[in-house]
This record gives C-alpha cells, sequence and structure tokens, in this order.
C-alpha cells in the first residue's frame, strides 16, 4: 500500500434505509481509515433524482452516527458534482476516448431482442462511431439527442483486488457503455469515477455486487489520465439459509436493530466479524478501540458472510454485561417510565438501588428491552403470580403455608437486613424443618417475585427490602391458605 495516509470513502444511494450490508462497507472502510490515519469521507449518491430521498439521507447519517462511524471532511453529494461529470465526459470526447451515439432507446430495443432472439448476447456495433464528423456536427447542429459512449479499447482489465487477488476481465465482453445520457446527465459508473479523482480516493472498498463494475471504472480512469486507486471487493452476505441476504431474513435496517434493543457496540462487533478475521485463536468480543488494532485488510475473507441474528443477541448480551452501569441506567430508564412502572424523577432519587437492580437483571438478558418485563415486579406493590410458576413449585398448600410462615418469622427476627444472615437462618431452618432448601428456596421466589425464575434470591430481598419482602410472604401465605380452603 502506497505510503501516504489512504482515503476511503463510503458511497450509498440514499434510496432506502442503511442496509447492514451497507453499514458493513462503511465499518471496513472507517476501520482501516482510523487503522491507519487515513480518511473516512461520506459520498451520497443522490443522481438518480427519482429513487433519492432526503429521509434516506438521514436515515444514512443516523445510522452512521449510532454506530459511531464519523467522517472527515464535509459530506460530497454527487448531484452537486453535474458539471464536472459533464466536463469530464467532454474531455473524453474531446480527446477521442468517447464519442457521441444518436441510436434511439427503440432502435436499440430493436437490434437488442434480434440479436437475442438469434441467440446472442447485444453488443452495440459503434455504428455511431463510425459517422463522419461534418454528420456528427449537422446532427448536433440540428438538436438530435444523443448520449455518450466510452470507446472500451482492445485488451484485457486486471487488477489486484484486496480480497480476491488478481481479477481479470476481457475488454471484448465490455460493451461501449453509455457515460452521460441525452440529457446530460451521468451514468454511475462515470460519475463513481470522476467523484472518486476529484475526491483523492486511493482505496475503493466495497461489495462484492460491485466487482463487473471495476473494469470499467478502471477504463475510464486510465482514459481520464488519472492515477488508479486499490480496489477492494467484500465477500456477500447470507441469511443463515446460505441466500442472500433480504427482508425475508428479518430485519435488515440498520434503524430497526437500534429499535429492538441492540447497543450499537455490539453491531458494530458482530458486523466487523461478517467477512473479516483477526485470524488465529481470538477473542470475539471486541471494543471498539480493539477492532480498530486488529483490522487489516489481510484479515479480509473471501466466501460469504452469515447474518446470524441469533449471534448477534449474543454479542449484545456480552456487551450489555461489559457496559457501564450509569449506560444500561440512561438506556433502560426511559423503556421503564415509558411502560408507566415509575418516574425518570424517582429512579434518579433512588439511583443506588436502580444501578443495583440493573446490574442483577443486565447478565439476565441479551437485550435491553428485555430487562422491562422482569423489572416490573420490583416497581409493583402486589405480585403477579405465574400459572405456571405456581404449579410446578405451590404444589403443596397445606405443607408450603406454615413453611412460609416460619421463613418470615425467621426473616423478621433478623437484627439486619443482610444477605450472608439471610441464608444462613434459611438454610438452617430448612434443615430443621428436614426440607431440602430447594424446596424452601424455589416456593419463596414465587412468594416474592410470582416467577419461577430470578435473580439470586437473597439479592433479589435485598432489592425488594425488608417491608416488602416480609409483606409478599405473608400475601403468598394468604394465597396459599385459600387454596386449601378451596380445595
Ligand atoms: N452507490 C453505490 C451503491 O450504493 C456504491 C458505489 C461505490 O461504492 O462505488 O451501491
Amino acid at each position: 500500500m502506497s505510503a501516504s495516509p489512504l482515503r476511503l470513502r463510503f458511497a450509498p444511494s440514499p434510496t432506502g434505509y442503511l442496509h447492514v450490508g451497507g453499514a458493513r462497507t462503511a465499518l471496513f472502510n472507517w476501520l482501516l481509515a482510523r487503522k491507519t490515519g487515513g480518511k473516512f469521507l461520506l459520498r451520497i449518491e443522490d443522481t438518480d433524482k427519482a429513487r433519492s430521498t432526503d429521509e434516506s439521507t438521514r436515515a444514512i447519517f443516523e445510522g452512521l452516527t449510532w454506530l459511531g462511524l464519523d467522517w472527515d471532511e464535509e459530506v460530497v453529494f454527487q448531484g452537486a458534482n453535474l458539471d464536472r461529470h459533464r466536463a469530464d465526459a467532454e474531455r473524453l470526447l474531446a480527446t477521442g476516448k468517447a464519442y457521441r451515439c444518436f441510436c434511439t432507446a427503440e432502435e436499440l430495443q430493436t437490434r437488442r431482442a434480434a440479436a437475442e432472439a438469434a441467440g446472442g448476447a447485444f453488443v452495440y456495433d459503434r455504428r455511431c462511431d463510425a459517422l463522419p464528423k461534418d454528420e456528427i456536427a449537422r446532427r448536433v447542429e440540428a438538436g438530435h439527442a444523443f448520449v455518450v459512449r466510452f470507446r472500451v479499447p482492445a485488451g484485457d482489465t486486471s487488477w489486484d483486488d484486496l480480497v480476491h487477488e488478481r481479477i481479470t476481465f476481457p475488454n471484448k465482453d465490455i460493451d461501449d457503455f453509455v457515460i452521460l445520457r441525452s440529457d446530460g446527465t451521468p451514468i454511475y459508473n462515470h460519475a463513481v469515477v470522476s467523484d472518486d479523482i476529484a475526491m483523492g480516493i486511493t482505496l475503493v472498498m466495497r461489495g462484492d455486487d460491485h466487482i463487473s463494475n471495476t473494469p470499467k471504472q478502471i477504463l475510464l480512469y486510465e482514459a481520464l489520465g488519472a492515477a488508479l486507486p486499490r480496489f477492494g471487493h467484500l465477500p456477500m452476505i447470507h441469511g443463515t439459509d446460505g441466500k442472500k441476504l433480504s427482508k425475508r431474513h428479518g430485519a435488515t435496517a440498520v434503524g430497526d436493530y437500534q429499535h429492538l434493543g441492540i447497543l450499537p457496540q455490539a453491531m458494530v462487533n458482530f458486523l466487523a466479524l461478517l467477512g473479516w478475521s483477526p485470524g488465529g485463536e481470538f477473542e470475539e468480543v471486541m471494543t471498539m478501540e480493539r477492532l480498530v488494532a486488529a483490522f487489516s485488510t489481510d484479515g479480509l475473507l473471501r466466501k460469504a458472510s452469515v447474518f446470524d441474528p441469533k449471534k448477534l443477541e449474543w454479542m449484545n448480551g456480552q456487551h450489555l454485561a461489559r457496559l457501564p452501569i450509569a449506560e444500561v441506567a440512561a438506556r433502560v430508564t426511559p423503556l421503564v417510565v415509558a411502560a408507566g412502572y415509575t418516574t425518570e424523577a424517582d429512579l434518579e432519587a433512588r439511583r443506588e438501588w436502580w444501578h443495583t437492580l440493573l446490574e442483577l437483571l443486565r447478565v439476565r438478558v441479551r437485550l435491553l428491552d428485555e430487562i422491562v418485563p422482569m423489572a416490573e415486579t420490583y416497581f409493583r406493590e402486589a405480585v403477579t403470580y405465574d400459572p405456571d410458576a405456581v404449579a410446578k413449585q405451590w404444589k403443596d398448600p397445606a405443607a408450603l403455608g406454615p413453611l412460609l410462615a416460619a421463613t418470615r418469622e425467621t426473616l423478621a427476627a433478623l437484627p439486619t437486613w443482610e444477605a450472608a444472615p439471610m441464608e444462613a437462618q434459611l438454610r438452617a431452618l430448612a434443615e430443621q424443618k428436614g426440607v431440602g432448601t430447594g424446596k424452601l428456596f424455589q416456593p419463596l421466589r414465587v412468594a416474592l417475585t410470582g416467577q419461577a425464575t430470578s435473580p439470586g434470591l437473597f439479592d433479589v430481598m435485598l432489592v425488594l427490602g425488608r417491608e416488602r419482602s416480609l409483606a409478599r410472604v405473608r400475601a403468598a401465605e394468604q394465597v396459599l391458605a385459600g387454596m386449601v380452603a378451596a380445595g
């Protein structure tokens, strides 16, 4: 790679949301720029006015910002560069590298149909390239519509791809492609090359789906007399069924994951491992700093990668467990407030308690949102009993009632409300009553939380506090008495 700092870019078309494939391309360019002290530039390819929307441009900015992929220099809007695109096409006309084509769309369509009917592929036959100069001048003068076609030279076009190594296309397979439409607007390949040259891009890293564009772009660089960048084509992303990732596989927009409770650092970590590996044995859970340090184009993989939502969830759980608790609180507070459990002011006033509860819950979930229903019981006065938990743990109400009453008395007699004495006394009680601790602890858990699973029993009692814990056990005794009475 050249010694001068790399100039990389992400060049999305704002015709939809920011797709995970696009985000992965952006991430790899960003990582390489940050790793090497280069620049990461953003270009919005909005020349297709019919399909480009401001909303989509906003979604791209938001998605990149959420992921923490900041760009250097001003955003380039391709549509603002039409004059240069035209000037570059004019230059190719002036130097004889391109020619005007007056064939109409209908004529071309007829010839295409004929070629296909004869079993061949249509290639433009260069008839307009053969027009005499004065005839061309006459038609231009008379206002005939024309497109500008690039005259593809003989030979082969090759490059050393960063991912695929050497790739060669015989030029005879490349049609004299249009670079400027009859309305003077550029075709994709021409606009991209004109902009990449103007932006001084030194490495073009993008999806595999662009491989067939690259020989055309290389020919344009050469014709324009510009230095070639390097190219790297990233493998496609497939769903778990091995097919190209699409909406059929579920959410494919970065914004969707943001709203599903995925943390940006988990998304980044997950995307980084789609088509790249640090090599050897490595720890999959990585911070952004670690990714920057480990990233290298040597680790780019050739084969398609698989987008497994389960793995993303797992990754999220890993990052969630490592997040500073104040950050977990900042993310979950609005959710529990929206769920109507409490107010922000209440949580602010009981900050330490809230953080303790979050410490207990965050290790039990993979997605932030899953904390919300788990947190509910700690905010409510009364317990809502899960019928399955009751059926499983309160099978013998007649025996359990007195056992819970004894439990409550034991807890009430504790001089302090701390986990160690709680545990010691309840274990002693179980032994004295001749029951296994599980036979005491599991029904007690249902009494305290209404659920068959929860954080550690003693942690739960600490978070609930003495009064509420004792009140809940008493309430459970009443429910059990009711069950006995009902037979
Ligand atoms: N605008 C193109 C796209 O969204 C990418 C252009 C490029 O990276 O060269 O697929």
